[in-house]
């Protein structure tokens, strides 16, 4: 990628050109609203949805940027007139090092974010390591407690276990104290997901996870975390326990299932949803975020739960970061540093 040179009013951004190649381009700093905050981006999370919104799959909700990129870390640079107090009972001040989600604009050396999905940066985090939280943490916080409602002891079933979300839910399953297990797709990834505390990972190249399943934990998984969909939904249905909730959240393994049994449904008194985060509405958004906050800030802080990292690049670099998630090659996030 080439550089251009940028004045004081305008910002340097990734753009997607029309052969969907990455280059730096220049556009003006958004004005902010008055509940907002202007940051200045110092590190990216990278997200599958980067990879879509790429290749044309996945617009921009209306009315917000049309720019990659759904969380950064970085410091406040403006602060709206009726920005709130923060989490931490004080007001955000120029300066402050914060992280946060963004329904787009992140790519890019400004971003405007509401105030109320901001996090203050802990103190030991790194800029990096502050890009990695919020879509996987909120992610998986809205799926296994606001829509599944999981409870402490629970046995909960992660497929894709070593992705950004699952890795970000197995250490928020295992906080409650719940029996993880997980789907993946090596053995490394396996290994990872064991020691983040998962008690079980399948290879699913390697063996069958319904008929694991069925062996394993016979009484059946209370909660599903599922990206994959496609045949994983009828997969699901079988080794679901009763009352258990299976919640899809992507659909890597495709769009349509073949066969869905309602009668096991109807026995087991399941119920199946679906999710995403980035087109909620921002009040939803604001709780969600005061909630994780109330739950699981003081987690991170303390490291009890923790960003799981595979690589940092430095943002010029954005072509081999998205090559190495379309690969699956990423165990937790990829995360890029603007320079
Ligand atoms: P990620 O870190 O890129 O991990 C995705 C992993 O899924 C891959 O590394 C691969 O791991 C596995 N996978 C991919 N294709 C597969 C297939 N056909 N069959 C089985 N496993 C497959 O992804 P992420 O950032 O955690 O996000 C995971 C998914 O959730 C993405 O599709 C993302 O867009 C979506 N998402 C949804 C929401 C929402 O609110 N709905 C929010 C955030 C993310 P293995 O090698 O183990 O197979």
């Amino acid at each position: 990628m080439t550089g251009h040179k940028y004045g004081d009013t305008s910002l340097k951004y990734i753009q997607v050109d029309n052969q969907q190649a990455l280059i730096f381009s220049q556009t003006d700093i958004p004005e902010i609203a008055s509940d907002e905050c202007l940051i200045k981006v110092k590190a990216i999370g990278v997200n599958r949805a980067d990879l879509l919104q790429r290749a044309g799959k996945y617009p921009a909700p209306v009315g917000e940027s049309t720019i990659l990129g759904l969380e950064v870390s970085g410091e406040i640079s403006q602060c709206g007139k009726d920005v709130s107090k923060n989490h931490l009972g004080k007001n955000w001040q120029l300066g402050d090092k914060v992280f946060g989600l963004v329904a787009g604009g992140g790519y890019a050396e400004y971003v405007k974010v509401k105030a109320a999905q901001l996090f203050s940066l802990p103190a030991n985090f790194t800029f990096e390591q502050g890009a990695a939280c919020a879509e996987v943490f909120l992610t998986a916080y809205q799926s296994l407690f606001s829509i599944a409602k999981l409870k402490n002891n629970s046995n909960v079933l992660i497929h894709a276990g070593a992705s950004g979300v699952g890795c970000a839910a197995i250490q928020l399953a295992k906080a409650k104290n719940c029996q993880v297990t997980v789907t993946v797709g090596s053995a490394l990834k396996a290994q990872t997901c064991i020691e983040l505390g998962a008690e079980s990972a399948i290879n699913y190249h390697e063996t069958d996870f319904v008929s694991w399943s069925k062996e394993n934990v016979a009484e059946g998984f209370d909660v599903i975390i599922d990206v994959i969909s496609g045949d994983y939904v009828a997969k699901n249905i079988n080794v679901a326990a009763l009352d258990g909730h299976v919640v899809m959240l992507a659909i890597l393994g495709g769009r349509f299932c073949d066969k869905l049994d309602v009668a096991k449904m109807l026995a087991k008194r399941l119920t199946l949803s679906a999710s995403t985060l980035r087109n909620r509405s921002d009040s939803y958004k604001a709780e969600l975020v005061a909630s994780f906050i109330a739950y699981f800030y003081q987690y991170l802080v303390e490291g009890k739960i923790k960003p799981i990292i595979d690589s940092i690049y430095p943002w010029r670099d954005v072509e081999q970061a998205h090559t190495k998630m379309a690969n699956n090659e990423n165990i937790g996030k990829l995360v890029l540093v603007v320079s």
